[in-house]
This record gives C-alpha cells, sequence and structure tokens, in this order.
C-alpha cells in the first residue's frame, strides 16, 4: 500500500505545477480589467488554431455551446437528422435537440468506443443533414471512411473532439477532417480551464464567421445585430489560463500515453480488456477505460483501497429517462449496452506515479485472479 488514496483525476497537482504562471496570467486581466472578448480571447484562438493546423479556432462558453453553434451555423434545424452514438456524455445530443433537429444513433465499435462505421450507412435517410463522430475517450473515431461515406451522401461532419484535444489520425489533428471540430475545456478535459470553456475549429471561413458572429449576441458591431446570436463567448480569464496550459499540453499528452503504456505492462497477463489504439491513430487517453463483467467487485474493492474509478457511461443515451420520446428499446444497440454494463475508468492523469499504478495493478490482479477461469473479456460475446 502507498498508504495514499488515489484520484480518478489530479486537478489540484497539475494546478500547483503551474501556479505562478497561471496567477500572473490571471493578473493581467483583472489589471487589464478586459474580462469579455479581450486580448486574450482572440490571442488563445490563434494560439490554439496554429496547435490543431486549423485556419480559425472561436472560443465559446462550453463544449455543449460550441456543437450547438456549429450545427446551427450548418443550419441544422427542425425537419433534419443528425447521426452520433448512443455512448458518449449527453451534450453531444443535447446540442442536436436545442436545433429542432432528430437524434439517429449508431452503435459504436467494442475496440475503440467509436461510431461503427459499418453500420453508418443503413442509419441514412433522405433526411440526414449531419453525422457527429466522438473521439471518445481520446481515441480518434474512423475518419477516412466517415468522411467517404458524407461525401457520397453529402452530409456536414462535426466532429466532437471534447475528448481528444491533439488527438491524430494519420499525423492529421482530429477536429481538422470534418467541417467543424467541437472541443470542450472544462476542468478535467485533457485542456481545462478552470471553469467552463470550449472552443470551435474549422477551415471554412464563411462558418468561422457565422459562428463568431452568433457566439456573440449575433452582433457585427457594439449595437448592430445580423441575426439573434447567444451569449456563448468565451471569457478572458479562462483564455488566459487556457493559454498558458497550452504550452504544456503536448508534454501532459505524452505522460497520458507513457502511463497507459505502463498500464498495458501491468495489466496485460489479467483478463481485463485493455484500450486498444488503431493503426494511424494517436490517442490522446482522456480517459483509460477497460472492460470486465466483474466490474462492480473490481470497483468496490478498488475503493476500498482508497483508488477511485469511474463509468463513462453507465446507460446508453437512448435508455435515459430525458430519451424516452425517440422510441428505442432495449437492446437496440447491444455493443453500447455491453459496454455500458463493463467499462470502468482507471485513474489517469499526467501527474499519476508509478508506484500509484503498480498498487492499482495490483489490487486489480487480487480480484480478477478469483474469476480469471469463467471472465468473459471485456463481456462482449459477438
Ligand atoms: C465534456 C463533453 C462535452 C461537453 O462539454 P462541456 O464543456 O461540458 O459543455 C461534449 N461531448 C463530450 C463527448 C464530452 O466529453
Amino acid at each position: 500500500m502507498t498508504g495514499k488514496k488515489i484520484p480518478l483525476v489530479d486537478l489540484k497537482a497539475q494546478y500547483l505545477s503551474i501556479k505562478d504562471e497561471i496567477h500572473a496570467a490571471i493578473n493581467k486581466v483583472f489589471n487589464s480589467s478586459s474580462f469579455i472578448m479581450g486580448e486574450e480571447v482572440s490571442r488563445f484562438e490563434k494560439e490554439y488554431a496554429a496547435f490543431c493546423t486549423a485556419r480559425y479556432c472561436i472560443g465559446v462558453a462550453s463544449g455543449t455551446a460550441a456543437l450547438h453553434l456549429a450545427l446551427l451555423a450548418l443550419d441544422i434545424g427542425p425537419g433534419d437528422e443528425v447521426i452520433t452514438t448512443p455512448f458518449t456524455f449527453i451534450a453531444t445530443t443535447e446540442a442536436i435537440s436545442y436545433t429542432g433537429a432528430k437524434i439517429v444513433f449508431v452503435d459504436i465499435e467494442p475496440t475503440t468506443y467509436t461510431i461503427d462505421v459499418d453500420k453508418l450507412e443503413q442509419a441514412i435517410s433522405h433526411r440526414t443533414k449531419a453525422i457527429i463522430p466522438v473521439h471518445l475517450y481520446g481515441h480518434p473515431a474512423n475518419m477516412i471512411r466517415i468522411m467517404e461515406i458524407a461525401r457520397k451522401y453529402k452530409l456536414k461532419v462535426i466532429e466532437d473532439t471534447a475528448q481528444a484535444h491533439g488527438a491524430k489520425l494519420n499525423g492529421q489533428f482530429v477536429g481538422t477532417f470534418g467541417d467543424i471540430g467541437c472541443f470542450s475545456f472544462f476542468p478535467a478535459k485533457n485542456l481545462g480551464a478552470y471553469g467552463d470553456a470550449g472552443a470551435v475549429i474549422t477551415n471554412n471561413e464563411d462558418l468561422a464567421k457565422r459562428i463568431s458572429i452568433l457566439r456573440d449576441h449575433g452582433r457585427t458591431t457594439k449595437y448592430e445585430h445580423e441575426i439573434e446570436g447567444f451569449n456563448y463567448r468565451l471569457d478572458s480569464i479562462q483564455a488566459a489560463i487556457l493559454k498558458v496550459k497550452l504550452k504544456y499540453l503536448p508534454q501532459w499528452t505524452e505522460a497520458r500515453r507513457q502511463r497507459a503504456n505502463h498500464y498495458r505492462k501491468l495489466l496485460n497477463d489479467l483478463p481485463i480488456y485493455l484500450p486498444t489504439e488503431s493503426k494511424g491513430c494517436y490517442h490522446v487517453y482522456h480517459l483509460y477505460v477497460v472492460r470486465t463483467t466483474e466490474r462492480e467487485t473490481l470497483r468496490t474493492t478498488l475503493k476500498q483501497c482508497g483508488i477511485k474509478t469511474g463509468i463513462h457511461y453507465p446507460l446508453p443515451l437512448y435508455l435515459q429517462v430525458a430519451y424516452r420520446h425517440l422510441g428505442y428499446h432495449k437492446g437496440d444497440f447491444l455493443v453500447s449496452e455491453d459496454c455500458a454494463r463493463n467499462v470502468i475508468s482507471l485513474p489517469l492523469y499526467p501527474e499519476l506515479n508509478e508506484l500509484h499504478q503498480q498498487e492499482i495493478a495490483r489490487v486489480i490482479g487480487e480480484v480478477l485472479s478469483k474469476y480469471s477461469a469463467k471472465i468473459a473479456v471485456g463481456g462482449i460475446v459477438s
């Protein structure tokens, strides 16, 4: 035992490592007193666009706002259908509903937890306008196939990159394959603000203009409004914080990947399904998610040992009370249901140390050795 509790994420450790820089950046905003749409916002936008190799970045209030604005900018609304997966955070589908469009689900792949491209075409109807692939846990969805299908049916593609800052496919950053990429900077995300924040990236000048007007009350000048918009702006203070943290993102991502590799070494021989990295992918491990049919026992034992875990996510969206009206049923998307039953997120953050990982692996090993003979690894028997 290390004797110390191990959290699922440790935001404080990261804050302490950059405390002086953060405080200097915040003080600068206080001194300028330019709290809304200040210089820090445009500076961060420029740097984040460069980081993602996108032409435009528009800072917004949250990842949810980013998705909502992306759909609006693409003229999606009532009568339209938008395809995504039921195994994601509800913000992905909330944004679709905000526009009045209809949510259409397609199941995920059990290896990458991203949309199953082999099941995509059968979900397309004459009303389908867009696809929202989610790069869940930081693993890129199969953007090559998705873009082929989107071109074939003339569909728009909005990438939900909320969990995938810096993730790449064949060397290209996620968020730059489709029409628009939507980032969340919720504090626990790989690039996290100290409050709510988000951003949209695009290479399309027209979309960039529409989104930047929509996020700020549709204004073209202080009191001239071309259209009705929203108060979906990125705070100057959050932009200043994000600008400091962006410098560290590549090294934090590498630290996540190194810890993921270490987990693989420690857990490889156990009857548990580990994360995979598809060919050509650069996984950024927002979460380190494993699967076991003995999840509840494992979770309880880890908790007793002071090790926090998470479940992302315990219920597919179509089985949520909020989505009863969509008319889906239990059994409709079996991979999502299996994953919802068996996934467990282990502690993973750049500051996690090797002793902690050894302790986590030791407890997992002890629990699973009791069951090893009868476990269907990962719980998916397909
Ligand atoms: C976090 C998250 C969002 C929403 O981001 P907020 O900044 O919390 O609004 C959207 N999609 C996914 C997949 C997320 O993980």
